[in-house]
């Protein structure tokens, strides 16, 4: 079969590769449908380190069952699934707790030498915990926004949720990735009463604002912080979605934040440590954040993609074959594409 595998920055090539197949009894094997290039597919590729073995790529899909092992309960062949982007055995006390990312068992697809979705099929550990079935066919029109139940609006949402976005609030999102516009989306949802979006895209702030978002700063650094001061009437927001990862963007969140504010960060982070310590401290700031649990989450936001609420499937502006991933990961560090679409 044919995969996506990175050997190094700059260099993403599409490969054939031995079958994807069952390992484990509690294994099932997808046929991927549909699968994306994520912003945090970007990292590696600017820098990740010359690799002779390289790291098969893609956390986001929905495919088809194609089998599955002897121990597997649920998940039948011919469903149409949802691969969120970690895998989870489904029964353990944090899997329990919705907290699957930290599930005992817990593995990242595309990372860490486990293989990946951009490719014709992919092995699923753990099918009946961590795959979920979809009442649809394959090939309908809301399948976009569907796709994004693997990651990026669970994730979106997961960063509102530690914001603690609510009725009246004033919610500041920081990155104009699909992540952000889907922290926007998830916002909107939780009844921000205004929401700010921290972006210089005009075209990607223009889709947020057609998700909800009410204010545009395009600013970055201290004058950022001083025209979110400017919209919140010098007080900050409530709330902080932190979608992009870097030290500079934790550090306008914490100075754009109001005292006693919540931020809520899932930008993956690229430094050891974590600025603003102290003003952090003396604002009374609450931080939480990581890996979202997006498995969790599909239950609560599948119901309004269906009936039409939200439309987050918008964040893709291209698709590509397997053989257009390459210039799809170009197109995305160029800034070219927000988020490929990848239809093996
Ligand atoms: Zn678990």
């Amino acid at each position: 079969m044919r995969a996506t595998v990175m050997y190094g920055a700059g260099d993403v090539r599409v490969e054939n590769v031995p079958d994807a197949g069952l390992v484990d009894p509690t294994d099932a094997v997808i046929r991927v449908t549909h699968a994306c290039i994520c912003g945090s597919d970007l990292w590696p590729f600017a820098s990740m380190a010359p690799s002779e073995e390289g790291q098969s790529m893609g956390h986001e899909a929905i495919g088809v069952v194609d089998a599955v092992g002897t121990e597997i309960r649920t998940i039948k062949p011919g469903q149409v699934v949802i691969m969120p982007f970690a895998f989870s055995d489904g029964t353990c006390e944090f899997c329990h707790d919705g907290l699957q990312t930290e599930c005992v068992h817990a593995g990242f697809f595309g990372n860490n030498g486990m293989n990946g979705a951009q490719a014709e099929a992919l092995r699923i550990p753990y099918a009946d915990g961590t795959l979920y079935p979809l009442d649809v066919g394959d090939d309908m029109a809301m399948m976009p926004s569907l796709l994004t139940l693997s990651d990026v609006l669970g994730t979106g949402h997961h960063a509102a949720v530690h914001a603690h976005v609510g009725p009246g609030k004033i919610a500041a999102v920081i990155g104009d990735g699909a992540v952000g516009l889907c922290g926007v989306v998830a916002a909107k949802r939780l009844g921000a009463e205004q929401i700010i979006i921290l972006g210089r895209h005009a075209d990607r702030t223009d889709l947020a604002q057609q998700f909800g978002a009410s204010d545009v700063v395009a600013e970055r650094g201290e004058a950022a912080v001083e025209r979110v001061k400017e919209l919140t009437g010098g007080l900050g927001a409530h709330s902080v979605l932190e979608c992009v990862g870097l030290a500079a963007s934790m550090d306008t969140a914490i100075r754009i934040a109001r005292p006693g504010g919540a931020i809520g960060r899932v930008g993956v982070p690229q430094d050891a440590d974590m600025p603003g310590s102290q003003a952090a401290f003396f604002a009374n700031l609450t931080i939480g954040g990581g890996p979202a649990p997006a498995r969790a989450y599909i239950d609560e936001l599948l119901p309004d993609i269906l009936e039409g609420e939200i439309e987050p499937g918008r964040v893709f502006d291209r698709i590509v074959d397997l053989d257009g991933v390459p210039g799809g990961y170009q197109a995305m560090a160029d800034r070219e594409a927000l988020k490929v679409m990848v239809r093996p």
